[in-house]
Order: C-alpha cells, then structure tokens, then sequence
C-alpha cells in the first residue's frame, strides 16, 4: 500500500491517497478532485482539468510510463 497526497497529483491540498497501485491512486484523486470541484472548490479545478486531460491524451501516459522503465533500467543492478 503506498500513498501519495493531492499535492503529489497536481492538486492543491494534502489530502492522502492509499492504493496498491499508481492507477488506484490515480483513480482515488480523480474521485478527490471531482468531489471538491462540484462542492465549489475552485482551488481544485485546475488539477482536475489536468487529470481530464491524461484520460485524453493515453499516448502521452504511455510515453511517461516507456520513460519511467528506461529510467529504471539504466539504474546500476545491486
Ligand atoms: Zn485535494
């Protein structure tokens, strides 16, 4: 279980995240930023414009994801 805050996502709060996964956590903030946007949350609106914009854009995901595991393949092995 791993967590990371709204803050860590591109939002404006502390808020923290639990998930197993980055895609779980990914999801619990999508759900976050929602919630706070229709409660009148104007602080939020910009993360939550960014999060619509990833599920618009999965080739630049994949990109981020293809950088991530060649950044960790070229770490020296233990
Ligand atoms: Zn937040």
């Amino acid at each position: 279980m791993n967590t990371m805050t709204c803050q860590q996502l591109g939002g404006p709060c502390g808020l923290e995240h639990h998930g197993a996964s980055a895609d779980e956590v990914i999801k619990s903030q999508d759900r976050h930023l929602n919630e706070a946007v229709s409660g009148g949350d104007s602080a939020h609106e910009a993360a939550l414009n960014d999060m619509k914009g990833l599920w618009k854009r999965p080739v630049a995901g994949i990109g981020l994801y293809r950088q991530v595991k060649r950044d960790f393949a070229s770490l020296p092995e233990d």
